[in-house]
């Protein structure tokens, strides 16, 4: 028997998230946003749930091929543009679409030799002082661009640093009005904390919308809102086994640095899931997980291939018993219910992240299952 640890990534969970944003935006478009091997759930793997989706938009280009090999015919988006001149071979080859952010990249497109004009996302850095041009030279970079034979239609396109939080993002708006408000083209701005949170106004919403986290099941602004909030259902879950049970006495203590002492007679469930699973090391004591549907807790360090979680006030659970570290537990109970499960913002939220960093970081070792 393998060890008994397996990750479960929900088709229907997908496709159900990406029908909740099309309704939170409804008549934009939408790019499923699968940079980082889908946010670490598998390109391949979730490619059949995001058949519904208008375009495929992600900043490798290896991904890229990926998706095309796929047999994805649609648009593809390359969100940080291209590298070198050379990556322009594969897009004419590909038909890739791309991001334009930079002077260079522009350099790039007009020495390029193509007979297929390439459609381009000229992207504006509205604050988030990563990528794009600055508000004040945008329309000198969308004026050199209009004048390359290899340039199709040139797309307006910005991200929004604050989609998530107070600040919002009025101010990123008005500087993407004033400076393209008189450039034609599609527009592109929202990402899922937008999609979900200020795309009601049409102009926020525009032409394209670029959800990612939302997608997978996770809410952009927990603990503002839960992903359950937002009508999102979660896409991956991680699930091991109990496979060892410990007896604590008071003044007993659980794992690595003896940093969790039972102040009370206790019963722990060693459970087969460590950091090199994916899991965060950094969580503490206390962080959410749920055993066969019943929720409790972490006690003591994360190690490498083993965390400690509380069955003290678990009697039922034991040796064999389903952990939930984020996610669906995948058993159901007697009467074929549905477990509860932990949400995976309520994990990284305990550890000091958010759920983004925990599905990327999902170790290749861990098994994983398609559902459908
Ligand atoms: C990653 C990314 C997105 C998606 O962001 P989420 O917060 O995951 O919705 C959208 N646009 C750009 C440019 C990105 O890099």
């Amino acid at each position: 028997m393998p060890r008994p640890i397996q990750a479960t990534i929900d088709i229907q969970a997908l496709r159900h998230n990406v029908s909740q944003i099309r309704a939170a935006a409804p008549d934009a478009l939408v790019w499923g946003v699968v940079k980082a091997n889908a946010y670490g759930h598998g390109i391949e793997r979730v490619f059949e749930g995001l058949r519904a989706v208008d375009g495929i938009a992600l900043l490798d280009l290896a991904e890229a091929e990926r998706v095309r090999q796929l047999g994805w015919r649609g648009p593809i988006l390359l969100l940080e543009g291209v590298f070198e001149t050379r990556d322009l071979e594969l897009c004419s080859r590909l038909n890739l679409w791309h991001v334009v952010h930079t002077e260079a990249q522009i350099d790039m497109l007009a020495v390029h030799k193509t007979h297929q004009p390439h459609r381009v996302f000229l992207k504006m850095n509205t604050g988030m002082n990563r990528l794009g041009f600055a508000p004040q030279a945008f329309r000198a970079a969308w004026t050199r661009l209009n004048a390359l034979p290899q340039v199709d239609e040139i797309s307006l396109m910005s991200h929004f640093s604050d989609a998530d939080g107070d600040k919002g993002i009025a101010a990123a708006m008005a500087l993407f009005h004033q400076h393209t408000h008189d450039l034609s083209g599609e527009r592109s701005l929202c990402n899922s904390a937008a999609t979900l949170r200020h795309a009601k106004d049409l102009a926020v919403r525009a032409d394209w919308v670029r959800p990612g986290i939302a997608l997978y099941g996770s809410s952009p602004d927990f603990p503002l809102h839960s992903a359950h909030d937002w009508g999102l259902k979660p896409v991956m879950s991680l699930n091991a086994a109990i496979i060892g049970v410990q007896h604590l006495q008071v003044g007993d203590a659980v794992g690595y640095g003896s940093c969790f002492v039972a102040d009370r007679p206790m019963r722990i469930g060693v459970v087969a899931c460590g950091y090199a699973d994916g899991y965060p090391r950094i969580a503490p004591t206390g962080t959410p997980v749920c055993v066969e549907g019943r929720r409790s807790r972490t006690v003591g360090r994360v190690s490498m291939d083993m965390m400690t979680v509380d069955l003290t006030d678990l009697p039922n659970a034991g040796l064999g018993s389903e952990v939930t570290l984020w996610g669906l537990p995948q058993k159901s109970n007697d009467s074929g219910q549905a477990l509860a499960g932990v949400a995976i913002d309520e994990v990284a939220q305990s550890a000091g992240t958010v759920g983004y960093e925990l599905m990327c970081a999902l170790a290749a070792r861990v098994p994983v299952v398609v559902k459908d």
